[in-house]
């Protein structure tokens, strides 16, 4: 069984995001970058699935810059079979990155694309739904366990009130949640190892998709700062501050 799993270049989580001077988005020149944790979620469970001889064969897709082959990379050394950087500098929305997956999913014929329920950057929570949408394929989204048997995908999603378990049949598209695994660490025998492993390069118009953005963000602007504290002296004073000063109660 092959599996599909897309890694998206974001800004690294331990990083506090700056907001540009301009207000035009946020700076990342000269800031950590790294694979987006979700990404690095579905790569695992590709992993497992390969180690439980229920996947045969595991390919790590970015669409992004050049650089993004280091998240290919990463991938790799975490166990990932070989590589394909869509190589293109420029934004590129949830829709042209799930045409660009359909387009690699019509030459590669996968059995399952695992991904990341959102990106951290953008929070769009879009491209797994879409791409399964373009494909016509079953999804189960925010998947906190996957089960793989008789041609068809056990997904347990975690929704609003507790857990949903829904079975899909191959091929699917599954995104990932957090609860779904603890990602490891890749080991340095395994990073050595993944200098070897090949990674396609190919650019969006090789695979006939338009990546034109459709959207254009107008402003972005940092969250307003917070207040500092204050320490009240006694039980007293904090109501008659949370009612007349908050007016809360
Ligand atoms: C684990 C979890 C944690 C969450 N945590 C937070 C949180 O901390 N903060 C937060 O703000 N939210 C949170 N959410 C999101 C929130 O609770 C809802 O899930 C969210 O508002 C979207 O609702 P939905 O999933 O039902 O969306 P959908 O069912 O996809 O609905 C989205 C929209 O689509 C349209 N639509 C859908 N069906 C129809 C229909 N039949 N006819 C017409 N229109 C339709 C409507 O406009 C609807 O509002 C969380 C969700 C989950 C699952």
């Amino acid at each position: 069984m092959k599996l599909l799993v897309p890694v998206k270049r974001v800004v690294d989580y331990n990083v506090k995001v700056r907001v540009k001077a301009d207000n035009t988005g946020v700076e990342t020149a000269n800031v950590k970058m790294s694979m987006n944790p979700f990404d690095e979620i579905a790569v695992e469970e590709a992993v497992r699935l390969k180690e439980k001889g229920v996947a045969t064969e595991i390919i790590a897709v970015s669409c992004g810059p050049t650089a993004a082959q280091e998240q290919i990379r990463t991938a790799l050394a975490m166990g990932a079979d070989r590589g394909i950087l869509v190589e293109h500098d420029g934004v590129l929305e949830p829709i042209a990155v799930a045409k660009l997956l359909k387009a690699l999913i019509a030459k590669e014929s996968p059995d399952l694309v695992v991904m990341g329920k959102q990106a951290i950057d953008d929070d769009m929570n879009a491209t797994g739904q879409m791409l399964a949408a373009l494909m016509g394929w079953p999804q189960g989204t925010f998947a906190s366990k996957v089960e793989i048997a008789d041609g068809a995908a056990t997904v347990t999603r975690e929704v609003d009130g507790g857990l949903e378990t829904v079975k899909l049949k191959l091929p699917a598209v599954v995104t990932a949640d957090l609860r779904l695994n603890e990602p490891r660490y890749a080991s340095l025998p395994n990073i050595m190892k993944a200098r070897k492993k090949p990674i396609e390069t190919i650019k969006p118009a090789d695979l006939g998709v338009d990546v034109t953005p459709r959207l254009s963000v107008l402003r972005v602007e940092e969250p307003a700062k917070r207040q500092a504290g204050a320490r009240v002296a006694s039980v007293q004073e904090l109501v008659e501050k949370l009612r007349n000063e908050a007016k809360v109660i």
